[in-house]
């Protein structure tokens, strides 16, 4: 679960670590409140839950106090990413010397966390790290459950060219962003910039924190949150064990089983025409009413060219996963272009079910090639 900016800000100052003056306002009346109290200029940020905001104008500098309502109203109402805002933070601008970038994340491979930090902060990290790695300097936290004390980076820190106060001020800062990072169960705390103010403070200017879904029974007030801003088809699927993760591509996916999904996954994005809307991974108890649920929740994607199915049935019942999707092309008059696979128990009474309502079912056992059907069938 990630966090807004506003909340995370909230929770590192908690932790001592400093940030810019300001709060959260959801319209533009509330923006110019805020900016009143501050002073000018101010950055107005747009609050959603994607990163790169910067270069897709949800940062906006103004100097003016009577813009702050046109400007604030605009941020408001510009989605990024396809995300609307759910209201703009308005801050004090802060005079910038230096961005660095300070994130802590777990490291796969060792499965320990890493601290991360590079003197080229801002927003061109992704392009540092992919032109000059080596400008990233990576320290793994050896016992994850002890926290950081500040003498243990120091050299470390030393390394991206800092000295005398600011030096101790981001070491302190990065001892204090790990004791966050093990309070709340992170998968990432990220602080991009911290900034090197013209008089030489140290400020949290952007602030990430993403939760470890499995440990959110641990932070019943985080918990909540989520479930309120869930659905209640969305609580159903999440119940059942089902997993489904948006990504941006045109086929929409239902697989059962999540080794069969990530290879389906795989096969699809082979072709340059077809890349996958998501994973959706149904879980091990697949209901009629179950798969209604998977497949409303597929077709909410934009830009979809067809669904594709890929069941195996051991102890899964198919047949009632079948009786789902017939329900819900019928019922919604669906006409876009389904392929499915699906093997096992009961196949011959699912293939009818699926072929009943004009869904391609594809009997082999290999699911390259209902891959390669589905290809076709769309031209690619
Ligand atoms: P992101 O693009 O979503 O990561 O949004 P950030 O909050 O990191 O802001 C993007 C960039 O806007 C930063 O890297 C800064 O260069 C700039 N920016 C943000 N806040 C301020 C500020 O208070 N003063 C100045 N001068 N620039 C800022
Ligand atoms: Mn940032």
């Amino acid at each position: 679960m990630r966090l807004h900016e506003y909340e995370a800000e909230e929770i590192f100052s908690k932790y001592g670590i400093n940030i810019p003056q300001g709060g959260l306002a959801k319209t533009p009346q509330e923006a110019k409140q805020v900016a009143m109290n501050i002073g000018v200029p101010v950055v107005i940020k747009s609050q959603v839950l994607v990163g790169g905001r910067g270069k897709a104008g949800g940062i906006r500098i103004v100097e003016d106090l009577n813009e702050i309502e046109i400007v604030a109203d605009e941020v408001l109402k510009t989605e990024i990413k396809g995300y609307k805002p759910e209201g703009v933070l308005v801050l004090e601008k802060v005079e910038i010397k230096k961005e660095i970038y300070l994130g802590i994340t777990i490291d796969r491979t060792s499965g320990i966390p890493i601290i991360m930090i590079c003197s080229e902060g801002g927003v061109e990290i992704e392009k540092v790290a992919h032109n000059n790695p080596e400008k990233i300097f990576k320290f793994p936290v050896i016992n994850p459950l002890q926290n950081i004390y500040a003498y243990q980076l120091i050299s470390a820190v030393k390394k991206i060219g800092l000295t005398g106060k600011t030096l101790i001020e981001t070491v302190n800062i990065i001892a204090k962003l790990y004791k966050v990072f093990k309070k709340y169960d992170g998968l990432i705390a990220e602080i991009n910039p911290l900034v090197i103010t013209e008089d030489e403070r140290v400020l949290c200017v952007d602030a990430v924190l993403q939760v470890d879904d499995s440990a959110l029974f641990r932070h019943p007030e985080l918990n909540k949150r989520k479930l309120d801003a869930m659905s209640e088809r969305d609580k159903r699927l999440m119940k059942k064990g089902a997993t489904f993760v948006k990504l941006d591509g045109n086929i929409g996916l239902i697989c059962s089983g999540a080794g069969l999904a990530m290879a389906t996954m795989d096969m699809i994005n082979d072709y340059p025409s077809l890349s996958t809307a998501n994973f959706l991974e149904t879980g091990g108890g697949i209901t009629s009413e179950l798969m209604v649920d998977c497949m409303e929740l597929v077709l909410e994607q934009p830009g979809l060219k067809a669904v594709f199915v890929n069941l195996y049935g051991g102890i899964n019942p198919i047949h009632e996963g079948a009786k789902g999707i017939a329900k819900i092309i019928k019922e919604r008059k669906l006409t876009i272009s389904m392929v499915a696979k699906a093997l096992g128990n009961r196949q011959e009474e699912t293939w009818e079910t699926l072929e009943g309502v004009g869904v391609h079912v594809i009997k082999e056992s290999e699911t390259q090639k209902a891959v390669k059907f589905l290809a076709e069938l769309l031209g690619g």
